[in-house]
């Protein structure tokens, strides 16, 4: 069945890595009708606003999109397009799967987790403001409706996919509304929708070092935005970083499937970036829209990539030479030669 795709390439290696991700799908034999769209620093300077109507409405009426990354000012200027697109389709649920790749050497073997971050409220509603000069307030908003549909996901989540256990990180020691709230959600979503699986509730702080002692006794984490955000990018540390990452928001209506990093401006523009993280996020994505035997092609791809080792086929993150083309080069040929 064809399926018509919204693709925003973004800013910094967006549109290397979103070219790269574009041609491996295409090349997956799922039939796919690409539909570019414009978000992001580039789009403010063209058309005024960094996601422009016409964006949202191709997102609205298709309800999947491909995503690079975009570039957020730090300390002034416009919202995270991220954060704006999460709340305007209500993409609830961050999903980024984090496991250890043959062929890329780390200090952890046997990482499978995945990373269950509530994507629309908590510290990144954006609520700010100077209370009197020299005191600002950053609200985190928390609530009961929010925290109850991020848990019921994580534990049908876990259910539908054979997982064990699911690990709450929280800080309700000293959030004890907030994350008291988040806890209490959790357990009641727990034996509403998914008894059988083990609950583990952790102190987040308590967490990140367990995770950095021993990732592997970990399955899936469950936590609110802000959390998630951290954890994220420090469990892509564990399995050969940033570009080895895939995720997606997801909501009842709508899905944008995107990496976990960011524009990584020290390198744009260089063929440096790696594009196995949007390259996984598309894989991701066709296994959403029931495409799994060209999802499992890709997977299966570069899975042979990896595990060869090349250095010329490698780019440089994960202890290759290769720049972005010639990896994606080597994984538009290992799709021709279809390796299994
Ligand atoms: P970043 O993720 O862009 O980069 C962090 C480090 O990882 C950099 O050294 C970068 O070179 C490296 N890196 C990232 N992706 C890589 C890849 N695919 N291949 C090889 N190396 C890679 O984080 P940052 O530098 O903190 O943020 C840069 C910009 O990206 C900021 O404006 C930030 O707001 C934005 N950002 C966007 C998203 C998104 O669009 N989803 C996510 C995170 C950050």
């Amino acid at each position: 069945m064809p399926h018509t795709i919204c693709l925003i390439e973004g800013d910094g290696i967006g549109p290397e890595v979103t070219a790269a991700a574009r041609a491996v799908l295409d090349a997956s034999g799922a039939e796919l009708t690409w539909l570019p769209l414009a978000a992001g620093a580039a789009a403010a300077e063209r058309f005024g606003d960094t996601i422009p109507e016409a964006t949202l409405e191709a997102i609205r009426t298709h309800r999947i999109a491909l995503k690079g990354p975009v570039t957020t000012p730090v300390g002034k200027g416009f919202t995270s397009v991220n954060v704006r697109l999460r709340k305007t389709f209500n993409l609830y649920a961050a999903v980024r799967p984090v496991r250890s790749l043959r062929g890329i050497r780390t200090r952890y073997e046997n990482v499978e987790i995945v990373v269950i971050r509530e994507n629309t409220e908590g510290l990144y509603s954006g609520i700010e403001h100077e209370v009197v000069p020299g005191v600002i307030e950053t609200l985190k908003v928390t609530t009961k409706a929010g925290c109850e549909r991020i848990a019921r996901y994580a534990f049908a989540y876990a259910r539908s996919r054979g997982r064990k256990k699911v690990t709450v990180f929280h800080k309700a020691n000293i959030m004890k509304r907030a994350d008291g709230l988040f806890l209490d959600c959790a357990r009641r979503m727990h034996e509403e929708v998914a008894p059988e699986i083990a609950l583990e509730e952790l102190i987040i702080d308590n967490g990140c070092m367990q995770l950095v002692r021993d990732p592997s006794r970990f399955d899936v984490l469950l936590m609110e935005n802000y959390n998630g955000d951290m954890v994220s990018d420090l469990c892509a540390g564990l399995v050969g970083g940033l570009g080895v990452v895939p995720g997606a928001n997801i909501g009842d209506e709508g899905a944008i499937f995107e990496a976990v990093h960011g524009s990584a401006p020290d390198i744009a523009g260089k063929d440096l970036a790696n594009p196995l993280a949007l390259v996984m996020s598309g894989v991701m994505m066709l296994n959403h829209l029931g495409e799994s035997a060209a999802a499992d092609r890709i997977k299966a791809a570069y899975d042979d990539v990896l595990a060869q080792g090349d250095p010329d086929e490698l780019t440089r993150d994960i202890g290759g030479r290769a720049g972005t083309k010639a990896f994606t080069r080597a994984l538009l040929e290992r799709l021709s030669r279809g390796v299994d």
